[in-house]
Parts: C-alpha cells; structure tokens; sequence
C-alpha cells in the first residue's frame, strides 16, 4: 500500500520550528525580514508570492514586497537589489522568477548578496553546495530532502533519478541527492528513451512542467516518487508531472500535488531567512 508523503503536514512542523526561532531572535532584538521583489504580473507568481507573505505572517517573519513594471530597466533592477543588500534591515532577498524576457536573472540572482540569498540561487551558494560547503540552499530540494528525512527514508546509496535539469530545481536536486551518498541520475528533454533510466530508480523525482506525464509504466514497484510540477489542468484543477492516480497503484511512497513537495518549498524557505539572520548576526 503507498505511503503518502505528507508536505503539508511536515511543513507545518518546520514553521512551528521556526516560529519558535524567531520569537527568540526577537527577544534579542533582532527581527528578521524577507524583501520580495516581483516584476510583471504572471499570474503563478503572484499566487506564490502571496503564499510567502503569508507563510512569513504565520511565523512572525516581517515582509516587505517590491512589484516592479515590466518596463523597468537591468539597471534599475540591479539598484534595488543592491540597495536591499545595504539595508541591514533586510535579511533575505529573494527575486520570483520568471522575470521579464529582456532581463537578465543570472545577473540578478549573481547581485544578491549570497548571505541574503535565501532561494540559494546566487552561484557563491550554488557553489558552495556543489562543494559540500555550509551554505543557502535552493528551497525545493532542501525540502524534498528534508521530507524524505522526516520519513525515515534512507537516501544512501539508492539509484536516484532526477527528471528536469532547471537551475532552481533539478541541478541543485542532484547535488543535494549527491550529497547524501545516492547513485545519481539526471534527465532531461534530449534524454532518449526516458522510461528506460526513470524505471531503474529508487527514488524518482519529476520537475518538467508537464501534466501527469509520469506514467505507472516508467516506474519501478516500490520506487519512491516526488512530483515538483504544479500544472493546471483545463478545469482549473492542479496537478503534478506525475501520474498520481496510476502510479501510487505500484509507488511505495509519492507525494500529492497539491500538498506535497509546495508547502515543503515554503518552509524551507521561512527556514533559510531565520538562517541567514543568524549568520548576518555571527549567531551561526
Ligand atoms: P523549467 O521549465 O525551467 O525546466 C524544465 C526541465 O524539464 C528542463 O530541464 C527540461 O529539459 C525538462 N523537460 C521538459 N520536457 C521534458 C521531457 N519531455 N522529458 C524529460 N525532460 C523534460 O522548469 P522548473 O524546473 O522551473 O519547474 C518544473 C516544474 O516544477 C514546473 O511545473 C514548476 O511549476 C514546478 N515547480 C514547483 C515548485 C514547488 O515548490 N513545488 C518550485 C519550482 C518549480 P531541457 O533542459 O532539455 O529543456
């Protein structure tokens, strides 16, 4: 019988952790605060924005949010991260992709000061991850490691196969998989013959942005399956990159969309901001 990967419920562990954090950093007088900055108007983006402002209400994080015209100028974008680089106010500065096509997000994320870098996409924390170094890790695959953990699942030496090779998620899922002594395996969209690599995975975790594209027959019995995809489908329903009614039928554990590897996502990044406060504040 699968075993359901509970993000929702494990990610309310962690914000109470945080919480808790937070409200002892505050009797020391230190407050921390996440800058969000935001430029267009994509209609995912502000639903994730929206979430992590409430998420940083709910463990007592202070948020401040930047919505920039798509108009704005690299220049202009630069001036504001480097501005909340200065502002010793700010802890974490976090930029939501997708930016507009004229700009430059490498240049960005590279910009923000890597102890304020709570998404750890700056390559100072990318780097230093790929070296095993303390570091900010990108969210999404902290979570999914985190959550693993949190149900006993042992990642060493497992076959792990990652589909999706994003610098959000899929490299940064790789190395932290690596990291934990799993055999790892990367795919992506020139891979040939996808099902012949997915089928031979022990652990399976799926960031492509296509609906229930995972199907039963690309998955070994009793592998465990994460599904980073959020997609809609056409009545407005979400739902992952994984077939999830089909392939629980042989997973041994799988993650639900909605309510698994996003909430996840968000926890780890309340987790990064009371993290970097406490390295800008020689705590850590
Ligand atoms: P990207 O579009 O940046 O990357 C998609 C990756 O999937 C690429 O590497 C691409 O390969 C690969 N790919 C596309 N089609 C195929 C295919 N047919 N076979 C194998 N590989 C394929 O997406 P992201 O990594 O940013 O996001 C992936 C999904 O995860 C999205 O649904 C997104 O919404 C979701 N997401 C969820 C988060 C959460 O918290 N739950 C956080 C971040 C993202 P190639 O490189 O060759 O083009």
């Amino acid at each position: 019988m699968v075993k359901i990967l509970d993000g929702k419920m494990v990610s309310q562990k962690i914000k109470d952790d945080v919480k808790k954090e937070v409200e002892e950093l505050k009797q020391e007088g230190i407050f921390p605060k996440l800058a969000v900055i935001m430029v267009g108007s994509d209609p995912s983006s502000k639903i994730y924005v929206r979430n992590k402002s409430i998420a940083c209400k709910e463990v007592g994080i202070e948020y401040e949010e930047y919505l920039l015209d798509d108009s704005i100028t690299m220049d202009e974008l630069l001036e504001l991260i480097n501005k909340l680089n200065n502002d010793d106010s700010v802890n974490g500065i976090l930029l939501q992709s997708p930016i507009p096509k004229g700009l430059d997000i490498n240049e960005a994320f590279k910009t923000i000061d890597p102890k304020k870098d709570v998404d750890g996409f700056n390559p100072c924390n990318v780097g230093k991850l790929c070296l095993g170094q303390e570091a900010l890790i990108s969210c999404t695959p902290y979570g999914i490691i985190k959550l693993l953990e949190e149900y006993g699942i042992d990642i060493e030496g497992k076959d792990a196969v990652v589909v999706g090779r994003s610098n959000i998620v899929g490299k940064p899922m790789m190395q932290c998989l690596l990291n934990k002594n799993a055999t790892v395996t990367i795919c992506h969209s020139k891979t040939i013959k996808l099902e012949r690599v997915t089928k031979k995975a022990d652990i399976l975790v799926v960031a492509i942005g296509k609906p229930k594209f995972i199907t039963k027959d690309m998955v070994k019995e009793g592998a465990i399956v994460i599904d980073v995809g959020i997609n809609r489908e056409k009545d407005g329903k979400l739902c992952g990159d994984v077939d999830f009614e089909e392939v629980s039928k042989i997973a041994s554990y799988i993650t639900p969309v909605p309510g698994g590897v996003g909430p996840m996502t968000i926890a780890m990044l309340m987790n990064n901001i009371v993290k970097a406060t406490k390295m800008q504040n020689n705590k850590i």
